[in-house]
């Protein structure tokens, strides 16, 4: 049966893109905190069609979307007699971001989540965006294109959300520089002989947050700070030069703003997504979060470091592909993805991870193909060619030793 909450009159309209992931799973534990005052539009998942159900009857959303074509007939089974259309495929995912709803939740993971977070941002909505990827793959033409929609994009990220908190103190002139903080991730004080042979195990065990396997991943190899950078250059209009990574094991500071007078700003929090997430939900109110009060004097002690560009090439490499620009953030992230999915999948080490993204970065740049994204079929195709060439060049990354 079709859930029979009540829901205001005024209730904001939902849609949540990757709802069975982490990122989704602390999104719906909001709404579910704070029934009656959203109502689900529509609900995607990749190939679980328990938990979507599950969710799509526990909320009574009126649309559920698989990303697996093939599962179109299990779902249909699942919520037979419940009123709550569904589809499958990817278009079907495209169809659930492209209904309307007033906030959309953008927590698919990889550039699989472009596609569908460009159908929310066209017709103009609240875009919480989580898939930092997708924003990494695109450039500068996905917030060129949400400024044209009117889309407001609001960072999910913890870092990006802290950011957007704190360039509120001050304007675009007064702007020194941001800086993203990185716990350091399991390997933070390996040696890096050790962080080349780093099992699977190893590299999913992340000191501070719970997350999707892919981002554990990269936050091991620092990828994910790479990411993140390039990220914040995209949301924020930023220069390379503008952006500093510091290491932060405890992760209670999550983003400062350094402005001309020197006051740097900063966003703190215990780290649970469920904060910026709730920042992104409520904005430009706030909302009561379920999350535990930060308290200090029990943490301590806050310590900083410098990242370490050797032992984490990633991030080099992440600052490199910015500057080049010109679709080499798009090849970056494709060929992380690629690398990622190969470690996971036991063909490479984990050292071999960043010596993949690097042999796809020169060999793309060799191959003359520098030009500027202005589409999404542009950022698909620079997207699939550098998947390809990774693929090409992952034999020889296996064997060759560190
Ligand atoms: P996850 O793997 O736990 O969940 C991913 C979600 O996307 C799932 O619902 C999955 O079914 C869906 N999905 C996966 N591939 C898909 C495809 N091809 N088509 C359609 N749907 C697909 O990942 P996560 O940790 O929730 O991360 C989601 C995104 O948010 C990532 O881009 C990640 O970098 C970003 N993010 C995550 C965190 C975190 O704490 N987990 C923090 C910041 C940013
Ligand atoms: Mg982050």
């Amino acid at each position: 049966m079709r859930n029979n909450k009540v829901v205001a009159a005024d209730a904001r309209t939902v849609t949540v893109l990757g709802a069975t992931g982490s990122i989704g799973d602390s999104t719906m534990d909001l709404l579910r905190g704070a029934r009656g005052r959203y109502s689900v539009v529509a609900l995607t998942a990749n190939s679980n069609v328990d938990a979507l159900a599950k969710l799509a009857k526990e909320f009574g959303a009126q649309f559920a979307a698989i990303a697996d074509p093939a599962r179109l007939g299990q779902l249909k089974d699942a919520l037979a007699g419940t009123g709550i259309e569904c589809g499958a495929g990817e278009s079907a995912v495209i169809e659930a971001a492209a209904r309307p709803a007033d906030w959309v939740m953008a927590a698919v993971s990889g550039a699989a989540g472009l596609k569908p977070a460009l159908a929310a941002v066209d017709r103009g909505a609240a875009v919480a965006l989580a898939n930092k990827e997708c924003l990494v793959c695109a450039g500068d033409f996905f917030m060129q294109r949400a400024a044209k929609a009117g889309a407001c994009i609001l960072p999910a990220d913890s870092e990006h959300n802290a950011l957007f908190q704190a360039l509120s103190s001050g304007n675009r002139e007064e702007l020194v520089r941001v800086i993203i903080t990185a716990s350091g991730g399991p390997f933070r004080t390996w040696a890096a002989r050790d962080i080349e042979q780093a099992t699977l195990a190893q590299a999913l065990k992340h000191p501070n947050w719970s997350m999707g396997q892919k981002i554990t991943i990269d936050s091991a190899s620092m990828m994910n700070k790479g990411l993140e950078v390039i990220e914040a250059s995209y949301l924020f209009a930023l220069s390379a030069d503008e952006i500093d990574v510091l290491v932060h094991p405890q992760s209670i500071i999550h983003g400062m703003v350094e402005f001309s007078d020197r006051s740097v700003v900063a966003q703190l929090g215990a780290p649970d997504m469920r904060i910026p997430i709730a920042h992104c939900l409520g904005w430009p109110d706030r909302i009561v979060g379920p999350s535990a009060r930060l308290d200090l004097a029990k943490i301590g002690q806050l310590t900083f470091e410098a990242p370490d560009f050797e032992r984490f090439p990633g991030l080099r490499l992440a600052y490199e592909s910015l500057r080049t620009g010109r679709g080499a953030t798009t090849v970056f992230n494709a060929a992380n993805e690629v690398a990622v999915a190969a470690f996971i999948a036991g063909q490479i080490r984990f050292g071999a991870i960043a010596r993949l993204v690097e042999a796809t970065l020169n060999d793309w740049i060799r191959g003359g193909n520098l030009a500027p994204l202005s589409s999404a079929d542009d950022a698909i195709s620079v997207d699939h060619n550098a998947r390809n060439r990774a693929a090409a060049l992952l034999p020889q990354i296996a064997l060759k030793a560190s």
